[in-house]
């Protein structure tokens, strides 16, 4: 008997953890950051205290009380007392891995809790990706994927707090153990990426401290990595093969993507296996239909090509796909694509990986965007980055003075710089990224709005407030293609893959399956926040 609890993922979108168990082997199926229930209770100004380290989230309920689980460091003093009688508390001390099946943070966010012995199988491009990331951002202590620095307790001689846990050691790598690449045979400059940064000063010399990539073939079950289609690089779906028959775990996917053929594939090979279960997404559920990539290059080109001044492209920066769309249009329309530099060192770094990804240095359509007020303190990937590509880099006052001439990838964040670009009025914003799905993010728009006004910007595709509603005006639609497939595509994904029974996760209406599944064979069987399914 294989036993499934779920952790998170259920009645939400994302924040997967889902727990695998089969005798004594265990694995668990993404260990996601859950935005939903973190919006519930934290924002920018209240978050967990990061030198309480477990204690925050396992009181709030964000982490399930699986004493064994996590990294000791973290365990302030007397904490598992707390939650020993908690009704998920469990104590679980072996688990052979985690199947990460992309670097989105809702699925690998919370890795950063988990003890630093437990492999995370990845895709080599989900393993890198997770690094750049870190590398060139400010992720908070719960986010730290790739690498963390270990905490020590500090107490204040002579106050009463209680003591909090500090990072100021070195930092350590987790093990990654690649699914789809032999680490041997990677490029010299793709391992030199991988341990750069893990430097240990000893007193005679530096010392590398950097985790070497592993392979897969280690884990206890016989694994299948299905790489799929979604609007990140690197994902995948996870084939494992238990007493009970192979189970089937999709992570995101879609079918109307540019690399849609990865998806089919994986279906395809799935269905061969005849799975025992098959835990499938259910974002897009209540879609009907879809935009194509190709249709948002078309659509993003029209609107593009009739104007002639500034141009600002919003997106989310780590699809790649959606990058290189408005790239084929600045090239089409006669203009420069400027990206950030942490975009840029995402392309460089995918580029490792995948070698038909365009290389910055050549790619004349292609230049970085510098920050206008110089940082207190850049990383080394960023002043790296600054001299690798110095001929590429434009300033504000290159833009300010040539605004035809540009496509700039900013998104909301971003738009404090416009003050030093000055956009001449009439300058167009393409909204390319999805609606808002809570208030917060409403807040959001309501502000971006405003930005725009203020500048008299015309929007283009972005969801105007209507009756409480926020839609895309017509004829400005068609400018996103959602990284998930919708209803239609989901129930013929299942059918064709025809599990014994299907789980659905990641989803706000999971009784879609149910309703719409009756007459197909397949048992669906709805997962409770906690609760484990026997199959
Ligand atoms: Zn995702």
């Amino acid at each position: 008997m294989v036993r499934l609890t779920f952790y998170g993922g259920i009645n939400e979108i994302g924040g997967n953890k889902i727990l695998l168990e089969d005798g004594e082997r265990r694995l668990f199926l993404d260990f996601g950051f859950p935005y939903k229930k973190h919006k519930l209770f934290y924002e920018e100004y209240l978050k967990p205290r990061s030198g309480a380290g477990l204690l925050d989230p396992l009181a709030m309920g964000l982490l399930p009380p699986l004493e064994g689980l996590y990294r000791d460091d973290l365990a302030t003093p007397g904490l598992w007392q707390q939650f020993q009688h908690a009704a998920t508390y469990r104590q679980l001390d072996q688990v052979n891995g985690v199947l990460l099946s992309h670097a989105h943070l809702d699925h690998s966010g919370y890795i950063s809790f988990l003890k630093n012995d437990i492999p995370v199988f990845a895709t080599s491009v989900t393993a890198f990706i997770t690094k750049a990331m870190q590398d060139s951002g400010k992720s908070d202590f719960e986010q730290q994927v790739c690498f963390f620095s270990p905490t020590k307790q500090e107490r204040p001689t002579g106050w009463k707090q209680i003591a909090h846990l500090t990072d100021n050691t070195a930092k350590q790598q987790r093990q990654f153990c690649l699914a789809d690449v032999n680490p041997a045979e990677l490029s010299p400059e793709a391992t030199q990426f991988w341990s750069r940064g893990f430097w240990e000063k000893t007193a005679r010399q530096k010392e590398l401290v950097s985790r070497p990539l592993a392979s897969h073939r280690h884990c206890s079950f016989n694994l299948r990595c299905f790489p799929v289609d979604h609007s990140i690089p690197g994902a995948c779906a996870w084939g494992i093969e238990t007493s009970s028959g192979w189970v089937i775990y999709s992570g995101d996917l879609r079918r109307h993507g540019k690399r849609a053929e990865l998806t089919e594939r994986f279906i395809e090979q799935a269905a061969e296996l005849h799975p025992r279960a098959l835990i499938l997404e259910g974002t897009g559920v209540q879609r009907q239909s879809n935009v194509a990539e190709h249709e948002v290059y078309e659509n993003g080109l029209q609107a593009i090509a009739k104007s002639n001044s500034l141009v600002i492209a919003d997106f989310s920066p780590r699809d790649v796909d959606r990058l290189l769309t408005f790239l084929q249009i600045a090239r089409d329309t006669g203009r420069k694509l400027a990206i950030l530099p942490k975009d840029a060192y995402l392309l460089k770094t995918i580029r490792l990986l995948e070698p038909e990804i365009p290389d910055i240095a050549q790619e004349s359509n292609l230049v970085i965007y510098q920050d206008t007020i110089a940082s207190k303190s850049p990383g080394i990937w960023l002043r790296n980055l600054y001299q690798e590509y110095d001929s590429k880099i434009v300033l504000a006052e290159d833009v300010s003075s040539a605004q035809d001439q540009f496509i700039l990838c900013f998104s909301f964040f971003d738009l404090n710089e416009l003050p030093s670009i000055r956009p001449q009025a009439g300058s167009l914003y393409v909204y390319s990224s999805s609606e808002p799905h809570d208030e917060e993010q409403e807040i959001d728009f309501r502000r971006l709005h405003k930005w725009l006004e203020h500048f008299e910007l015309k929007g283009f595709g972005l969801p105007i407030e209507k009756n409480g509603q926020w839609q895309v005006p017509d004829g400005e639609k068609g400018l996103h293609a959602s990284g998930h497939a919708c209803g239609l595509d989901l129930l013929e994904i299942a059918r064709q893959i025809g599990p014994q029974v299907l789980i659905p996760v990641h989803s706000e209406h999971p009784d879609f399956y149910t309703e719409h599944l009756s007459d197909s064979g397949i048992g669906v069987i709805l997962p409770t926040v906690g609760g484990t399914i026997e199959v």
